[in-house]
């Protein structure tokens, strides 16, 4: 039952990290008017089930008018409400509460901020670190992302002691390309689930400025710009649907097998399977694996 909405605000972002799920970046395209974040809520407001509504990017503190506007609208048309960002704004302590004291009156339930080496490379104090201090002393809840680089491992419980990846970095997105490197990878075939989403039954979608649903990033499952969230979460039929059907069955391996996609690389993690056989079909699904932007392919 689908509780919470995840808005890409925008695409862009100022940085562009090896590791992002959606190929952000200063040249990515896309981001909502006040317009559409009102029609989304409301769209929203129509379903009982969905009870919260958070921003983020890209990075929506880019859009800062434009995020405060959205915060206190959801805030007021009863979402829980929160917001991820990379904190770049904060210089200072106090001038990372200039930022955050109209969230801290909206009542924000939740800011995430990522503080990690992706983010911030050189270590040390960050903006992050800002930020969060910052929050804490406004009240407003708080927290950081923190993914580490990926590593080899060994993992004797699922892999029987053979060297998989490790870190938290899932390999879909700009990880794909930036940070496979060496990494050991395995025969496609031990890829036989999603193991991260609930494709069945989603409790949270993303939603990006284009009106797509994402039931995970890149995979659209309908467009509110055309048919309204509930009659898509009503109308959602995941057995059939071309790229959601299959990972069902039995995860990126029975989708490379549906595609008759070339395996003979090895990949480094389910997501890995999953992104590049999505990667390859842009063009034969262009309305269900958009925008392209997300595969790191010009639209
Ligand atoms: S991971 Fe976050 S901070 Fe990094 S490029 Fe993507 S949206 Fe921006
Ligand atoms: S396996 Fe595919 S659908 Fe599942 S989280 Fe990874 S990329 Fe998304």
């Amino acid at each position: 039952m689908l509780t919470g909405v995840h808005f890409l605000l925008t695409y862009k972002c100022i940085f562009e990290c090896d590791h992002c799920f959606l190929f952000c970046g200063p040249d990515a395209e896309g981001v909502f008017t006040m317009d559409q974040v009102e029609a989304a809520l409301t769209q929203m407001k129509e379903m009982e089930s969905v009870n919260s509504a958070y921003f983020e990017g890209g990075e929506p503190f880019l859009y800062y008018p434009l995020m405060v506007e959205s915060l206190r609208l959801a805030k007021a048309m009863g979402f829980k409400v929160g917001v991820v960002t990379n904190a770049y704004w904060a210089e200072s302590e106090r001038d990372a509460e200039l930022w955050l004291k109209p969230l801290a009156a909206i009542g924000i339930d939740d800011l995430s901020v990522s503080d990690d080496r992706f983010h911030y490379p050189d270590g040390g104090e960050t903006s992050a670190g800002r930020a969060v201090r910052a929050a804490k002393k406004l009240g407003i809840p708080c927290g950081s992302i923190c993914i580490d680089a990926p590593r080899v491992v060994t993992d004797d419980k699922k892999w029987k002691g053979e060297p998989v990846v490790g870190g938290g970095v899932l390999f879909k997105g700009r990880a794909v390309d930036k940070l496979k490197g060496d990494l050991p990878r395995r025969i496609y075939s031990v890829f036989d689930e999603c193991p991260h989403e609930d494709l069945n039954d989603p409790s949270r979608i993303h939603l990006d400025p284009f009106g797509n649903v994402h039931a995970c990033q890149g995979i659209v499952i309908g467009n509110v710009w055309k048919t309204p969230l509930k009659d898509i979460m009503e109308r959602y039929d995941p057995q059939n649907h071309p790229i959601i059907g299959p990972l069902l069955k039995g995860g990126p391996a029975e989708l490379a097998r549906r595609f008759n996609f070339d395996t003979t690389s090895g990949f480094i993690d389910h997501c890995h399977l999953c992104f590049e056989i999505r990667r390859s079909l842009l063009d034969r699904f262009p309305d269900i694996l958009a925008p392209k932007q997300v595969y790191g392919v010009e639209g």
